[in-house]
């Protein structure tokens, strides 16, 4: 059980990050809420989720994009038994045009975020003897697009990392994971349907069937309270031999 835990969820003031952390609270466990921003709702989330479910929720700002914050996120939690890898951005552009700045930033949020973030936790999950990393890669961590090179590239480097940081404790309490999501509503995807539905002079249904979802033979997103089940599970004491792996929660994506 998660109870009692302290979970720290990066980039989770929205989106899976938030949905993951409300799965992990309604648990019984403590979250520590992260994103790059400092505002007053950042705080009321927190003090919302606490109240909602009974524990402890803190909101810490840190950027992910750099090295030394991300470091600081941990410490200052001060304890990390469960460890969210999920800040994360995208750009889409040909290789040729890809902006350096944007590859750049994608792989610091997307990618070495997750290693700096481990690299500050593993010794606290060590010190209390029990640990679970759970890394939030993508169906782009297991396949590609074209158009998506830093995206691609982070989220295959993440599923790296993580079988790396699985061996390094495989014979410890501590195991660590990746999650592959396919197309998961959150506000940003809900955000592009109706330029898309603009841009194809689709319905909204049409444009999420035959043009979002075009690889997802589910024909249907995933949710945030599925992907946050799934960490959960990852949580677990079921999951205990489960480590160095992928669980892909895309709707038969990356059987096609
Ligand atoms: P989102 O934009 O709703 O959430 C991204 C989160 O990361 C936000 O909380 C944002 O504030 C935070 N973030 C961005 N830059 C940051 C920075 N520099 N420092 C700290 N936090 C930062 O998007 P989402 O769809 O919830 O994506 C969350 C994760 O899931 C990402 O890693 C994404 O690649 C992955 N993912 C999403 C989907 C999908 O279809 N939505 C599919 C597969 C994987």
């Amino acid at each position: 059980s998660v109870s009692g835990k302290t979970a720290i969820v990066t980039g989770s003031n929205s989106g899976i990050g938030l949905g993951v952390a409300r799965e992990l609270a309604k648990a019984g466990a403590d979250v520590v809420l992260n994103s790059f921003t400092d505002n007053e709702e950042d705080h009321k989330l927190a003090s919302d989720m606490a109240e909602e479910f009974g524990v402890n929720v803190r909101y810490i700002q840190a950027d992910m994009s750099d090295a030394a914050a991300c470091r600081k996120l941990v410490e200052e939690a001060g304890r990390c038994d469960i460890l969210v890898n999920n800040a994360g951005i995208q750009h889409v552009a040909p290789i040729p045009d890809f902006p350096i700045e944007k590859w750049n930033a994608i792989i610091a949020i997307n990618m070495s975020s997750a290693f700096h973030t481990t690299a500050a936790a593993l010794p606290m999950m060590r010190e209390a003897g029990w640990g679970r990393v759970v890394n939030i890669a993508s169906a782009h961590g297991l396949t590609a697009s074209p158009y998506k090179s830093a995206y691609v590239a982070a989220k295959h480097g993440v599923v790296g990392l993580t079988k790396v940081t699985a061996l390094e404790t495989a014979e410890e309490p501590i195991t660590a994971n990746a999650i592959c999501p396919g197309y998961v509503l959150t506000p940003l995807v809900e955000a592009q349907i109706p330029d898309t539905m603009k841009e194809y002079d689709m319905g909204r249904e049409e444009v999420i069937k035959t043009v979002m979802l075009q690889r997802q033979p589910s024909k249907e997103f995933a949710t945030v309270e599925q992907i946050g089940g799934t960490a959960l599970y990852l949580c677990s004491d079921a999951a205990a031999q489960v480590t160095g792996t992928t669980i892909s929660v895309d709707g038969g994506w990356t059987a096609l």
